[in-house]
């Protein structure tokens, strides 16, 4: 076989050449595309987003979101309102300033960032009482945002996919019941159906949304240790309702500013956790609800018979909703296995003429990497049943990613000791409002670590002093290195 078809360093040892192989070798973005930092989707990662999208916005709307599309550009006048917004975002934002032959526009356009100030403007027209609220909204989209790190596909660049909601709510406990609501969405979505495992904390002061009272996000665990930053969502400060005059009548007829609450999933860069998480040294591994494909019927060296039969065999999957694909090229069948083991497609049927006359045919479960021979007429049964438990299997093996992750520091040296190993390390600190800033930064100067924020889950109570400035202890944080 040859060699550059499959994945030439095991996923543990270098992570990071894993990962660029993968997309590179499966097929799932080009970096080729002549603008810095943006990157052409390919139909295998196109395919299976396009589920993930189906799935979250279903659990959106029946969570009472209605979807909107919101125009591109934003003006600048609507993010000089807001002005800690503003302050978060200038630096990474897109303007159009010009038409034509460097004709300059009435007034200078964002590419949007993110959209509170586009939203919201269109709120203060349409919510008048407090029958309208809750009012919930979402939209579906890309963003675009001059990133200056380094860009990598997926996990960072400079314009990505995905959904925002904003809502707006007559009482700040309403808008946090939201807050709660976007982090069981979370959970329903991302755990339940794609099978990422994930911690959910609320950021220090320092590390809040551009606007936000309270922020609270997602972090999924990587293999090598560190933490993916996933869907966060926001209690937005009454800033944005004043700043764009959002209010509504009460009961007895007296003006209220609303509550606003977003929320971020960001689907090209949920995806690459799906890469990360579930992926191994021969590839990707796509949990079956997300699949670009379900089943590949690999036919061995081919002919006008096996054809004929793989035909009937996608047919009769076809008819019971499987999406199926025949492999005919001239690989050999080893390359097939190869193949389409990388691309991570959960079923592999494999055809040859022995197994034409004997009737019975390979399966090879990408899930737990098992083959066996199944009776033809079987078949559809036999990968139903394999249907229902694989994404089962696929979320046990990551669950399992956070045992033994957290590891308690009692001083400067076990925090170290519990970065390097790849831990996420807790630990008692002095304050997660910005008098702890000092400390948070200390710890990124010595471990390129973070202080990732604290558990709304918390059972255990801070009781000692600060690691790093032995301060007494208002908070228990949780340190980890991310991407
Ligand atoms: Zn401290």
């Amino acid at each position: 076989m040859a060699d550059n078809l499959g994945i030439t360093v095991k996923k543990e040892k270098d992570f990071s050449e894993w990962y660029t192989q993968v997309i590179q070798k499966a097929e799932l973005a080009d970096i080729r595309y002549n603008v810095k930092g943006f990157l052409v989707f390919q139909p295998w990662s196109v395919l299976s987003m396009e589920k993930m999208y189906k799935y979250l916005e279903k659990v959106l709307q029946k969570k009472g979101h209605k979807p909107y599309w919101y125009p591109t550009l934003i003006p600048e006048r609507n993010f000089k309102l807001e002005s800690s917004h503003i302050a978060g975002f200038t630096p990474e934002v897109f303007w159009v300033t010009s038409h034509g032959d460097n004709q300059p526009i009435e007034e200078k356009l964002a590419l949007r960032p993110t959209s509170e100030t586009a939203f919201y403007q269109m709120f203060s027209y349409w919510i008048r009482s407090y029958r309208d609220l809750p009012f919930k909204t979402y939209q579906r989209a890309q963003v675009f945002r001059y990133e200056t790190k380094a860009t990598r596909p997926f996990l960072r660049s400079r314009e990505f996919h995905w959904v925002e909601t904003h809502c707006a709510h007559a009482t700040k406990e309403d808008a946090m019941k939201q807050v709660y609501e976007d982090m069981n969405t979370t959970k329903e979505v991302l755990h339940d159906i794609y099978g990422l495992p994930f911690m959910f904390f609320e950021r220090p002061e320092w590390d809040k949304f551009p606007g936000a009272e309270r922020t609270f996000a997602a972090d999924v665990l990587n293999p090598d240790g560190k933490v993916i930053q996933q869907p966060s969502t926001h209690l937005l400060k009454q800033s944005f309702a004043k700043a764009f005059n959002v209010t509504y009548k009460d009961k007895e007829e007296k003006d209220q500013f609303v509550w606003i609450t977003c929320y971020g999933p960001a689907i090209s860069r949920i995806f690459a956790s799906v890469i990360i998480v579930h992926g191994d040294d021969k590839g990707l591994r796509f949990p079956w609800k997300i699949a670009p494909v379900e089943i590949v019927i690999a036919v061995i060296k081919p002919n006008e018979e096996l054809l004929k039969k793989a035909e009937k065999i996608k047919e009769k999957f076809q008819e019971q909703d499987f999406s199926v694909e025949i492999d005919a090229t001239e690989r050999t069948f080893g390359e097939k296995c190869f193949f389409w083991e990388l691309k991570g497609v959960p079923i592999r049927i494999e055809l040859g003429e022995k197994e034409l006359k004997e009737n019975k045919l390979g399966l090879f479960r990408r899930d737990l990497s098992k083959r066996e021979k199944v009776e033809e007429k079987d078949l559809v049964k036999e990968v139903k049943n394999i249907a229902q438990e694989f994404d089962k299997n696929l979320t046990e093996q990551a669950d399992a990613l956070f045992n033994n992750k957290i590891s308690p520091a009692k001083d400067k040296k076990s925090l170290k000791a519990g970065i390097e190993s790849g831990k996420i390390v807790k630990s008692e600190f002095c304050s997660v409002a910005n008098e702890g800033r000092t400390c948070a930064e200390w710890i990124e100067k010595e471990t390129q670590a973070f202080v990732r924020g604290t558990r709304l889950d918390e059972t255990e109570k801070p009781k000692g002093n600060c690691i790093i400035c032995e301060k007494k202890a208002t908070a228990l944080v949780y340190i980890a290195r991310s991407y």
